[in-house]
């Protein structure tokens, strides 16, 4: 009974931990997105580690001559984010402000992403291949920006801390030793090659879609761009970017769904 006592003492302990580590990143805004979120990790400390992953890439792309080589291509992209990257204090005050960084690696790879903190990375076979119009990358930025503003990565961090402490928990209570929990064994993975969740991809449109809009970009763009994403996935090899972000029927539709909210933004920001 002890043993029981202590640790229904324990997980109600934890409980409340994870109660207390509840919180949104972000205001709603117009297509609405304030869910609240499980965060056991800072946001300070996934920075520095995004930080830190997102300098090494570059220095690998660098010593093999594949960084930032189509300098026309890379200032369009920057040109992009320049615009997109203020529209994000409609979500959160503090984004504007970040030390965003753009950068392009060239290659036949599919994928765009941007890391904890504003670190994006475009590879250019994701623009040349698919041809993509300004709209389109703005599209993909929005969405990949998106993320970062959401902190879905901490987000998946966080869960798998809680899921590390479970069973850790169990562990000493069956006498099995202590579990281990910690940023470095939750995964540095999470942080490039994460597989977000259908809810995350959801928020993540709905607010990609939201920047690109206030930015002055067409989000009419979502459509074509998930469009050509779903042939390419049903050519030989599936784009990398589809493992992480898949080409559903749906997301058109919820992207077909919003623009009458987000058409409106677009209009006035072309004024
Ligand atoms: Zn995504």
């Amino acid at each position: 009974m002890g043993l029981r006592r202590s640790a229904a003492i324990i997980c109600a302990g934890l409980l409340l931990t994870l109660l207390g580590a509840c919180e949104t990143t972000t205001s709603g805004g117009s297509v609405g997105a304030d869910r609240r979120q499980l965060m056991l990790v800072s946001s300070q400390e996934l920075d520095q580690v995004a930080a830190q992953g997102y300098a090494k890439l570059l220095s690998e792309a660098a010593g093999k001559g594949v960084l930032n080589r189509d300098a026309a291509m890379l200032k369009r992209v920057r040109a992009i984010a320049a615009r997109i990257t203020p529209q994000t204090r409609a979500f959160r005050a503090d984004a504007p402000d970040w030390k965003w960084e753009v950068n392009i690696i060239s290659g036949n790879e599919l994928n765009a992403f941007c890391m904890p903190g504003g670190k994006i990375m475009f590879y250019s076979g994701l623009i040349s291949q698919l041809k993509l119009t300004d709209n389109e990358i703005a599209v993909v930025m929005g969405h990949e920006i998106a993320h970062a503003l959401r902190e879905h990565s901490r987000e998946q961090v966080s869960q798998a801390i809680a899921a590390q402490t479970a069973i850790g928990l169990g562990a000493a209570l069956f006498g099995l030793g202590e579990g281990t929990a910690g940023l470095a064994n939750a995964g540095y993975e999470a942080l490039i090659a994460t597989r977000f969740s259908r809810n995350d991809e959801s928020e993540a449109d709905r607010i990609g879609l939201e920047l690109t809009a206030r930015a002055g970009y067409d989000p009419r763009a979502g459509v074509t761009l998930w469009q050509k994403m779903i042939n390419a996935s049903q050519g030989g090899r599936p784009p990398e970017f589809l493992s992480s972000h898949p080409a559903e029927a749906s997301r058109v539709q919820q992207i077909q769904t919003l623009l009458p909210v987000v058409m409106p933004l677009y209009e006035s920001a072309r004024r």
